[in-house]
C-alpha cells in the first residue's frame, strides 16, 4: 500500500472539520491523500500547508489557483 499523505492526520479534510459527501471525499483520498507522494505532493492544500504551515478551510486538493495566488488572497 502506498504511503498516505504526511499531512493525513491532521489534515481538515479527513478529520471532519470540513464536511465533505462521502463521494467526494474518497475521491479525494484515492487520487491524492492514499495514492502515494507522487500524487499527495500535487494536493494543492498539501503544497499551501508545506509552504505556511497551514491552508484555507476551503481550499480542496484540486484547487485551480496555485499554491502563490492563495497565499497571496489568504494573506498566510
Ligand atoms: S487533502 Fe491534501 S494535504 Fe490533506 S491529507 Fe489529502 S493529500 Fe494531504
Amino acid at each position: 500500500m502506498e504511503e498516505p499523505c504526511v499531512y493525513y492526520n491532521t489534515c481538515p479534510i479527513l478529520t471532519g472539520k470540513i464536511q465533505l459527501e462521502e463521494k467526494r471525499l474518497n475521491d479525494y483520498k484515492s487520487r491524492f491523500c492514499n495514492a502515494g507522494k507522487d500524487s499527495w505532493s500535487k494536493c494543492i492544500r498539501f503544497q499551501v500547508r508545506e509552504i505556511v504551515g497551514r491552508c484555507p478551510l476551503d481550499i480542496m486538493p484540486d484547487a485551480s489557483m496555485s499554491p502563490e495566488e492563495i497565499i497571496e488572497k489568504y494573506d498566510l
